[in-house]
């Protein structure tokens, strides 16, 4: 059987609902996954996720192995038991680590030198090591390590970092021994389209369970990831599950689910809270301005989470300006709650054939 089942596509647009079956339980497609690096999702707790139907989260794999290492996850029995969290979870590889420089020492066609960041000492991740990684943790979905680049670099950087993500690709799946784990090829090609079309072609022949776009919402502006998105989905079997590394906002999240794309990931909404910019149905509110000192109003009025119903923007202006936790508690709660809510509405819209309407209402109204 098929990982992924196509259930709706929309007359008017590529928007599609489908599920992505996995090991820890079906997954109603398109959905978003709040990213938990190190086994939380930060200022939100798992029984408030469950609640929220946040059905799968995504961890990095190459932090878990360096803390708190492969074998301290084994002996708990897994990512899983490990974290207390009986849902799906997704594994990075590692590849998104490329953009930071303190994780990166070089990298070679064997693999990435990486850097620990807790002792200085640096660690050959090869692609066989990065998937041999991700079979032991346990991960329902691993990912394939890629070469991802900064924004901006020239064509023969993205097509050598290209031709290496396909070659890992396939090193990956070859390694990859786990039966109970999804495998999904991740393609580069920066902002060149033939470079993105030669990509996409080489690791769809692959026949991974799914693929995602990497190196995307790194810096370009969205018309350029919305084109390659488009361009991509062209060589992409339909009944591939496709993945968008790293895009979290509301607007960007529609446009790109308009686009094909079901599967979602990004710490954008809870960094967002931790900042005191809060997502509304009328677009962000920045809840450090003195305007809400005396508002006794909800976040949202159009929101229907715990912290909507019980709290004022006061009272959160309060919090937030007090430095209390429970404050970032509270605000990273709503904007989870609300991307989850956004994701179950769009599922909703595609099914009853009104996306589109949906789409150009919610936008209508938040901006
Ligand atoms: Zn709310």
């Amino acid at each position: 059987m098929s990982c992924f089942e196509l259930t709706h596509e929309s007359e008017s647009s590529l928007a599609r609902a489908g599920v992505l079956h996995t090991a820890h339980g079906d997954l109603a497609t398109p959905f978003f996954m709040p990213v938990a690096t190190k086994g939380a999702v930060k200022f939100v707790e798992h029984p408030d996720l469950y609640k929220m139907k946040v059905d799968c989260l995504i961890t990095n794999a190459f932090i878990n192995y360096l803390k708190p290492g492969l074998q301290i996850i084994e002996k708990a029995g897994g990512l899983h038991k490990f974290f207390g969290w009986d849902k799906s979870l997704f594994t990075d590889s590692g590849g998104f680590q490329l953009l930071s420089e303190d994780f990166v020492d070089h990298v070679t066609n064997n693999g990435v030198h990486f850097r620990n960041p807790f002792d200085k000492s640096v660690h050959l991740i090869t692609p066989e090591q990065a998937t041999h990684i991700q079979n032991t943790l346990g991960s329902d979905v691993a990912m394939c390590l890629d070469h991802v680049l900064h924004f901006g670099k020239n064509r023969l950087e993205y097509f050598d970092a290209m031709v290496r993500t396909t070659e890992w690709a396939l090193r990956c799946k070859e390694s990859h021994k786990n039966n109970n784990q999804l495998l999904f090829g991740i393609t580069q090609g920066g902002t060149f389209l033939d470079l993105r079309k030669k990509s996409t072609l080489a690791l769809e022949a692959m026949e991974f369970d799914g693929l995602a776009l990497g190196g995307l919402c790194i810096g370009e502006d969205p018309s350029t990831m919305h084109n390659i998105t488009e361009y991509s989905k062209r060589f992409i079997a339909k009944e591939r599950p496709i993945y968008l590394m790293g895009v979290g906002s509301p607007l960007e999240i529609l446009n790109l689910v308009e686009r094909g794309v079901d599967i979602f990931d990004s710490a954008y909404p809870t960094r967002m809270a931790r900042h005191g910019r809060i997502f509304t149905h009328k677009g962000p509110l920045l809840i450090n301005r003195s305007l809400h000192k005396e508002s006794f109003t909800s976040l949202d009025p159009e929101c229907d989470c715990f912290v909507c119903r019980n709290h004022t923007r006061a009272y959160l202006h309060h919090l937030f300006k007090t430095y209390e936790q429970n404050g970032l508690m509270l605000l990273s709660y709503h904007n989870t709650y609300f991307i989850a809510k956004l994701m179950q509405e769009i599922r909703t819209a595609i099914k009853e054939n009104n996306f589109e309407k949906f789409k150009k209402e919610f936008e209508q109204q938040y901006k």
